[in-house]
């Protein structure tokens, strides 16, 4: 190939903010001298995202996963069954299994990833609590659908909305769908606070409830239900207050790349399709593979110049080995077995993405 990259090329690589904007930030905390507790940069951190997202009850809290724990806890879901998707990162199956509630996964579409709505009436039973479904890469779960199928059999939706930051449906953020949408800001996501979480709760009492959990459920003397600690630092939120400016940026740049992705690789990979309404925050750039074959002769070629795609998701979670039972879904283990994420972040340069599709090219045509 030709010319060796100077850095090795990872699927994503975190934004950094100008040094001396976060440092304003970290000098606020300097002078107040309050580290946590919900101090002043984190209220003013879930204002601006509040505004940002328009959404109502937005709390940040220490990470993605422990959101999807206290979501459960807040709705009063102890026991049962959950549906979900075998299609995700770990941490959507785990947190539920953490929660001492069961993982009941249903099959995804093809299309887009996200679960089969026509597949969940069949699954639900006397057990069944809530449903558990993925805006997964960004693109939107039939919300719709999903939100008469809970209202017919009265379940609870919360929404793992980790990687739908940035992404509309029908000109409304994704996060403000379900009873409680969770989002995570790790290091890796498309906005970030190094690490990082949020509820978003529709109804206020719920969120009063999550507001105490979060905080050992204490509040000065008082005690009031049984908590845990999910508060964040002032040092998390003055990241998350120092990345927000640079959003529109960040989306308009992943765009950029995803088009010229688009482009060098039509025809070559298959991409999964946007819905109509959605308003796309390009967070992943996820392709499918004729097969695993396929796959890891590609990983080997692009591995050799320094190239890292990753295979998210892998394996289908349903398969995992720490569960009691298995739900056959075939469609993500399939899908699983062959899709892969490249390479997109904003300061990736463009000539590598040519690079990446060159390699990607001239391996599947061999
Ligand atoms: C990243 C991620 C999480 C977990 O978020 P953390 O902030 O890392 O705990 C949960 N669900 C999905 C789909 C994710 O990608």
């Amino acid at each position: 190939m030709s010319t060796q990259l100077k850095e090795k090329i990872f699927v994503t690589k975190s934004f950094m903010p100008p040094k001396e904007e976060y440092f304003s930030f970290v000098n606020r905390i300097y002078e107040n001298g309050q580290l946590t507790n919900q101090g002043p940069l984190l209220k003013e951190l879930e204002q601006k995202l509040s505004e940002f997202l328009h959404v109502e009850n937005f709390q940040y809290v220490t990470n993605g996963t422990i959101a999807l724990q206290i979501a459960l806890k807040a709705l009063g879901i102890e026991d049962g069954e959950i549906i979900t998707t075998p299609f995700s990162y770990v941490a959507t199956t785990s947190s539920i299994l953490w929660e001492k509630c069961k993982p009941v996964f249903v099959d995804i579409e093809p299309e887009n990833f996200t679960i089969d709505v026509d597949k969940i009436e069949a699954k639900i039973t006397p057990q069944t609590r809530a449903i558990m479904p993925v805006h997964v890469f960004g693109y939107a779960c039939n919300v719709e659908k999903i939100q008469e199928i809970a209202n017919k059999y009265n379940l609870k939706v919360i929404y793992d909305a980790a990687h739908a930051f940035g992404s509309k449906f029908k000109g409304k953020s994704l996060l403000s769908y379900g009873d409680i949408s969770t989002c995570s800001f790790h290091a890796t996501k498309l906005y970030h606070t190094i690490e990082g979480g949020a509820c978003v709760v529709k109804d206020n009492n719920i969120s009063e409830k999550l507001d105490l959990i979060k905080r050992f459920g204490n509040i000065g003397e008082e005690h009031y239900c049984l908590g845990i600690n999910a508060k964040q630092s002032e040092f998390n939120a003055a990241m998350g207050l120092a990345n927000l400016p640079y959003i529109k940026e960040i989306i308009e740049k992943r765009q950029k790349i995803s088009q010229l992705y688009d482009n060098e690789l039509e025809g070559i990979v298959q991409r999964p399709k946007a819905q109509e309404d959605l308003d796309y925050n390009y967070a992943y750039y996820p392709v499918l593979f004729k097969n695993e074959t396929e796959l890891l002769k590609v990983f080997e070629a692009l591995h050799e110049e320094g190239i890292y795609p990753r295979r998210y998701f892998y394996p289908s979670l349903n398969k995992l080995s720490y569960l009691d039972t298995y739900d056959s879904c075939p469609i993500s283990e399939n899908i699983c077995s062959r899709i892969a994420c490249l390479p997109l972040y904003p300061t990736l340069e463009l000539s590598v993405v040519e690079k990446i599709c060159k390699i990607i090219k001239a391996t599947i045509s061999n």
